[in-house]
């Protein structure tokens, strides 16, 4: 992973790996931990905002738009999450 960055595709601002980020269900956890993916409810946020009160800039972006690397790295990480967005946790709907 040394070879992708997460940053913001707006203002550039770098997620640190605190929980920033709060689902509807009331989960708060590090969005670039999970691929997007809420660990309480297992929802998808396919649209990430960036966290103001950390520095950043407030707006929301595409999740897949965060990654920056190498291309082929970052292409693959890509693939990855969106095949974990497929899985749907079929106990909770
Ligand atoms: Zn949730
Ligand atoms: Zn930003």
């Amino acid at each position: 992973m040394d070879n992708i960055h997460i940053r913001c595709p707006k203002c550039k601002w770098k997620p640190d790996g605190k929980p920033y980020w709060r689902c509807s269900c009331g989960t708060r956890w590090d969005t670039f931990s999970t691929g997007a993916r809420c660990p309480g409810c297992g929802k998808v946020w396919e649209d990430t905002q960036c966290v103001t009160h950390a520095g950043g800039c407030s707006k929301w972006s595409p999740h897949l738009d965060w990654y920056e690397g190498l291309n082929d790295i970052v292409k693959k990480l890509k693939e990855e999450i969106k095949e974990s967005w497929q899985l749907v946790p079929l106990e909770k709907y």
